[in-house]
């Protein structure tokens, strides 16, 4: 079968860097907010170009460390996006806010005319997270030019985009924060789950530190009620060591692997997803599109042929029953396109340990495809 994610071919390569790090951590005697975190955010930072990166337990936590740094309060209305991991609105609802949404565009990203239109429809909208879904950056300096024009403070999900461009403009140039998750498939993936927060602000990179551990400022002086979401040595050291090192390798295999598919895959039924042409992704995922009556039967053949794939995202984040609860949910636009998406995207396998072969037979599992 060719799957999705192949950690274990990964391990292979990756095995002597990792249990290096695990003899130098343990022989540390220190595991938690050390040396090694401390290592990892420094290299992490300056691959991104952001002044500080601060590593915390996941990609949620960033995203409600971020909201809550930047002064979110109990039922401060967040436009973001409803086609993303239900994470990117958990961790609003987590930090007190109450999410608004507005429709993708034919990117899949969100729109950001309609995000114009909320904005100046309702200036009590004050947060906005964007994501760049699929690893497909956003228009960095639109969004820049967004955050200034309404003074609202921008939170940018990078968790599927890390090392992505837009223009001349990397990932985290527009957002206050972005955040980020090495959940183990995110294109930068620890053994385990971890995340960190990217920001040019010093203010706000310390406010992120003390809430990750307990709302300390210092050392038994609790400024916040702040969080546990610490980062450990262990994780951090196999970030540093392990994958950190090979990301622009990585990055450069997903992008060989999409421009073959984008060159070799022909079918009348099958749609790629457009990417704005300054976008650079990063490509986390493959995403395409087919008639949504015909999703089951697309699946169904690749999978006979042994080829894995899946859906990015199957239902929108508000019509999750978990969202009935939300009180203030509000929708500033139709949500069409984004209900078309959830309807028919297939998301094909792209990692960097799929070897040629495989792809060609991803590339001959599409184009054989006969819909019934
Ligand atoms: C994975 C993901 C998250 C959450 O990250 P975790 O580390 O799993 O908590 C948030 N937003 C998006 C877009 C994601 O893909």
């Amino acid at each position: 079968m060719i799957l999705m994610n192949n950690f274990k071919i990964q391990w292979a390569e990756l095995a002597p860097d990792c249990l290096a790090s695990m003899e130098r951590v343990g022989s540390s005697g220190w595991y938690v907010l050390g040396r090694e975190v401390r290592d990892f955010e420094e290299g992490l930072a300056a691959m991104s170009g952001a002044s500080h990166a601060v590593g915390c337990g996941n990609g949620l936590d960033a995203i409600e460390i971020a909201l809550r740094s930047l002064g979110l309060q109990p039922g401060g209305k967040v436009l973001t996006t409803p086609l993303s991991a239900f994470a990117t609105t958990l961790a609003i609802v987590r930090a007190g806010g109450v999410p608004v949404y507005v429709d993708v565009d034919e990117t899949g990203l969100l729109d950001l005319d309609l995000v114009e239109e909320a904005l100046k429809a309702d200036p009590d909208i004050r947060y906005l997270v964007p994501v760049h879904l699929f690893g497909h950056p956003m228009d960095l300096i639109r969004l820049k030019r967004i955050k200034e024009r309404y003074g609202i403070a921008l939170v940018e999900d990078a968790a599927q985009a890390i090392g992505a461009s837009h223009g001349d403009l990397p990932i985290g140039s527009a957002g206050d924060a972005t955040t980020l998750s090495f959940y183990p498939t995110k294109n930068l993936g620890a053994i385990g789950d971890a995340g960190a927060l990217l920001t040019h602000s010093d203010a706000l990179a310390a406010r992120f530190r003390s809430l990750r551990d307990y709302g300390q400022s210092s050392k038994y002086v609790h400024s916040d009620i702040g969080m546990n979401s610490r980062l450990d040595e262990l994780h951090a050291a196999v970030l540093r060591t392990a994958m950190l090192p090979r990301l622009s390798q990585w990055i450069e295999r997903r992008r060989g692997i999409a421009s073959l598919y984008r060159n070799h895959i022909s079918h009348g039924s099958v749609e790629f997803v457009p990417v704005n042409p300054a976008a650079r992704s990063v490509w986390h995922l493959f995403p395409v599109l087919v008639p949504s009556r015909l999703r089951d039967n697309f699946m169904a053949h690749l999978s006979g042929l042994g080829v894995q794939s899946g859906i990015h995202y199957p239902r929108l984040i508000p019509d999750q029953d978990a969202m009935k609860g939300v009180a203030g949910m509000t929708f500033m636009s139709m949500l069409d396109r984004a209900r078309s998406f959830a309807e028919s995207e297939v998301s094909l396998p792209i990692h960097p340990y799929l070897g040629e072969s495989e792809v060609e037979r991803v590339i001959e599992a599409v184009n054989s495809w006969r819909p019934s």
